[in-house]
């Protein structure tokens, strides 16, 4: 490397440290270490700026967090006794992508937030092996409170909850969301269907492109469902790039 790009290098990484994007990301063969290897080129993963907030845009997040607060105190069903923290979402309010997951487990009940165990930590992967930052996404999941023992959310479970996933995707209003795993496609398109007949499909949900793709946990215990995955992953961020499928 010459020798007058280490100085712009250097500032680039520290700016990259200090906006949380630490070692996975300036390390790219970790990054992609758990995609095929079609996902491991290395490119780095940088947030796209985000876009203007207008006043629309605005109302938009407000009544996102305004939503959440009304979550926070939710007792519409029975899982709100066992519940330590509701898991609402997170990530950018005005995202262009939303991965839809099942419901929290323990970690996430603990912490409040979305996919922060070991499932989370591969979803985040799969994000930058679309060369997406996990804070560009907005992720929220069926039901916000736990199933005991991270059983399945029951039907009434799922309806008790659906307000505010509907509510949720149309105050995001990405341009694609993406179903992970079973529970979540067969709540958003509202059928009974296997999982490997949905996946890799595009479905409508109140008019948005809807990929849907296997669970990051299935992933965990099935290898050989990362292929199928990152092929899934590249027809979403594909039609994010060309607005076409
Ligand atoms: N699995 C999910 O479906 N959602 C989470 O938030 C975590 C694990």
């Amino acid at each position: 490397m010459s020798t007058s790009l280490r100085p712009a290098l250097a500032d680039l990484l520290a700016y990259l440290g200090e906006m949380g994007y630490g070692e996975v990301y300036l390390n790219p063969r970790k990054a992609s270490a758990s995609v095929p290897a079609a996902a491991a080129a290395p490119v780095p993963v940088v947030p796209s700026p985000p876009a203007p907030i207008d006043e629309e845009a605005a109302g938009r997040i407000a009544e996102l967090a305004a939503l959440a607060g009304v979550a926070e105190a939710c007792t519409r069903c029975r899982l709100a006794e066992g519940r330590t923290k509701v898991v609402f979402g997170s990530g950018n309010p005005t995202a262009e992508l939303m991965f839809v997951g099942e419901g929290p487990g323990a970690d996430e009940d603990r912490q409040g937030l979305p996919f922060v165990g070991a499932a989370g930590e591969l979803l985040t992967k799969i994000i930058q092996a679309i060369e997406m930052a996990r804070e560009e996404v907005y992720i929220a999941n069926v039901v916000k409170c736990r199933p005991p023992g991270n059983r399945d959310p029951q039907p009434d479970e799922v309806a008790a909850c659906r307000g505010y996933l509907d509510r949720q995707i149309a105050l995001v209003r990405p341009r694609a969301l993406v179903a992970l795993g079973r529970v979540a496609a067969q709540a958003l398109l509202g059928n009974d269907a296997p999982i490997g007949r949905m996946r890799g499909q595009w479905y409508q949900v109140q008019g948005i492109p809807t990929m849907v793709t296997y669970h990051p946990a299935a992933l965990l215990r099935n290898q050989a469902l990362k292929r199928p995955t990152w092929e899934d992953m590249q027809q979403v961020r594909d039609f994010l790039r060309s607005g076409t499928f």
